[in-house]
């Protein structure tokens, strides 16, 4: 893409669409990000891949695709409005009432008439004389804008696996973070699915129940917590409704953004009867975040984390009939919570059903994809319809995708070959005036992420206020924050067990990619009294470049 400075004659289009914010990407983050520099009033504008709001949502319409954290807080909390007005109907919710919800609070806001739909974003230059950014979508349009900020989501951009010859495959086959809108059908038909990552383990269940047959092709297997969702009672709706600003204030301050307080307890303190009681309240719970925080020492002590591992295998002994299988389906190699862990329903039992079989690919691993099916060391198994569960190449991959430049011209893809640095995980030393939200070196995927994004889309807004007031150009993280931020992500990092398991967190799941923590482990609340007090210094670690101060 040319630049305005130096193309030849874009500089009138980009006139005309000329803004003060740009953001890219219409999930829950760009969408409450618009609604907030609107009453700013600032003139923004949205561009969205998509032909509709909501993000993840909009594009994970697999079936059994719902939210594992309670939807009571998994759901917007900046308009208290809002959250008395709709009512959820299940403690989990599912896809189609999450994208309902999504679509409703674009309605409810006005906020498509601020959004390109079918938009994609290609380029983005920084501009130095002028301290702007300049973009371009796949359509060739161009628009300018002073800030750019990056909504692209963290699980955004899907991946296939690395198997040669889909291209030959001649049956339908779907990747789960691009179902089709009108949905598949599989009853009567051989299905195979690749992949048991969270997504894989919510597919499975229901699909096991259409199929002729599902084969499932697992290369790790997974601690799967049982999600025992129900529907929330008028009851529930009142309890939380009642008290929402409390609970919504307090889940900020706590380290995953839910409101459960971490036991400070060590698992090692107390007895394994004890232990026993705490895990199996958790899993008659259902309860993701209670389970992880149950003891203070679960993802730091490999002895402590060994009894909650040991306690998610013997469920999978207890509740599949064929030992063989059993045995498959136990993670051994890495601890509990190291790779995201999932919540599914009758994942395990789903084993015990005669039309569905496991292929353990530790022990046969697939060549190829066939005219028909998958080619394993061993034999081909054929399929009408494919499931690719095979997930996303995480925190960079949308952001990578799109030509970022620069001060200098200096390339995103290039600033972050060695690993994802960013100041505080919401900007980047030598890209200017840019930001990120939930991006690498912030809580994000590690919390509740409508929490994390809240948080990002508040402190974002506000900065941009404070830049506005003050007469600021650009404002820019310094190397120097930036490399102690980063030592900072790393070393609490390294404190975990995390970095010990090949998961997408470490960037492991994408050949070639570098490999290190990516989210920051320290803790939603802490993190946020770190970055209030980053903005109440006058945003410290970054260099702020008065109007004045620009060349003419
Ligand atoms: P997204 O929802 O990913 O939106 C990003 C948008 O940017 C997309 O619409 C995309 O099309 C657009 N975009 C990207 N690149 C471009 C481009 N170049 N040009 C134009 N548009 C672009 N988190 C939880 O906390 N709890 C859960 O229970 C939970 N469940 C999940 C279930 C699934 C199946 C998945 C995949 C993720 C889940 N997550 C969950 C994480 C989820 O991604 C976040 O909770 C949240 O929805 C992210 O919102 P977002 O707006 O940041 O990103
Ligand atoms: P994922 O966790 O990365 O799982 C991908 C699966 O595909 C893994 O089992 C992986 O195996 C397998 N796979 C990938 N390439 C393969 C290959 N070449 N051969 C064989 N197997 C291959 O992706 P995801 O399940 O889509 O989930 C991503 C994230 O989205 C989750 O961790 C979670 O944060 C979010 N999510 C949340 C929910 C929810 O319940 N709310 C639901 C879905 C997703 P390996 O493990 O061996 O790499």
């Amino acid at each position: 893409m040319s630049t305005a400075s130096n193309s030849k004659d874009p500089v009138a289009s980009i006139q005309n669409n000329s803004y003060d914010v740009i953001i890219v990407g219409a999930g829950f983050a760009g969408m409450y990000l618009l609604h907030r520099l609107r009453k700013l009033g600032m003139s923004v504008k949205v561009f969205e891949k998509a032909d509709d709001v909501g993000g993840t949502w909009y594009w994970n319409r697999y079936p059994g695709a719902r939210c594992d954290v309670e939807v009571m807080e998994y759901s917007y909390s900046f308009s208290a409005e809002l959250q008395q007005d709709w009512v959820w109907t299940t403690r989990y919710a599912c896809q189609p009432e999450i994208l309902r919800y999504a679509n409703y609070v674009a309605d409810r806001f006005d906020l498509r008439k601020d959004i390109q739909f079918n938009t994609v974003l290609t380029a983005a230059h920084y501009d130095e004389s002028a301290r702007r950014w300049n973009i371009e979508t796949a359509d060739g349009e161009h628009a300018s804008a002073q800030f750019c900020v990056m909504a692209t989501g963290c699980l955004s951009a899907s991946k296939e696996p690395e198997i040669d010859g889909l291209d030959r495959y001649e049956g339908e086959w779907y990747h789960t973070a691009h179902w089709p809108k009108e949905g598949v059908d599989f009853v009567g038909k051989k299905v195979g699915i690749i992949g048991t990552g969270a997504t894989g383990i919510q597919v499975i269940p229901v699909v096991a129940k259409q199929a002729e047959h599902l084969t499932v092709f697992q290369r790790t297997p997974n601690y799967v917590l049982e999600a025992h969702n129900r529907p929330l009672t008028p009851e529930d709706q009142a309890e939380w409704k009642g008290d929402y600003p409390r609970r919504r204030a307090q889940a900020r301050h706590t380290p995953l953004g839910c409101l459960v307080e971490p036991n400070t307890q060590s698992a090692l303190e107390v007895s394994a009867a004890e232990r026993e009681r705490t895990y199996q309240y958790h899993w008659d719970k259902g309860n993701l975040i209670g389970l992880l925080s149950s003891y203070a020492d679960l993802v730091t002590n490999e002895e402590a984390n060994n009894t909650v591992s040991e306690f998610m295998r013997r469920i999978v002994r207890e509740t599949v009939k064929d030992p063989v299988t059993a045995e498959k389906l136990m993670p051994k190699d890495y601890p509990y919570g190291t790779k995201r862990p999932p919540m599914g329903t009758d994942y395990y039992a789903t084993f015990n059903r005669d039309n569905v079989s496991l292929v353990d690919l530790r022990d046969e691993a697939i060549v190829e994809f066939t005219p028909k099916g998958i080619r394993t060391v061993d034999k081909e198994y054929e399929f009408e319809v494919l499931i690719l569960a095979s997930g996303f190449n995480a925190m960079t991959g949308a952001l990578t995708a799109i030509d970022i430049r620069g001060k200098d011209n200096t390339a995103f893809s290039d600033a972050w070959a060695d690993g994802p640095d960013t100041y505080l995980g919401v900007s980047i030393s030598g890209f200017p005036n840019l930001f990120h939200i939930t991006g690498p070196g912030s809580p994000s995927v590690l919390t509740n992420m409508l929490v994390s994004t809240e948080q990002h889309v508040d402190w974002i807004t506000d900065c941009i206020a404070y830049l506005r007031d003050h007469d600021i150009a650009s404002i820019e993280a310094t190397p120097e924050a930036q490399r102690d931020w980063v030592a900072h992500v790393q070393e609490v990092a390294n404190t975990t067990l995390y970095p010990r398991a090949n998961s997408w967190y470490m960037g492991a799941n994408v050949p070639g990619k570098a490999r290190v923590f990516m989210p920051y482990v320290g803790g939603l609340g802490a993190y946020g009294e770190r970055i209030d007090e980053v903005a109440s210094k006058g945003y410290e670690g970054f260099e702020l470049t008065p109007k004045a101060a620009q060349p003419a």
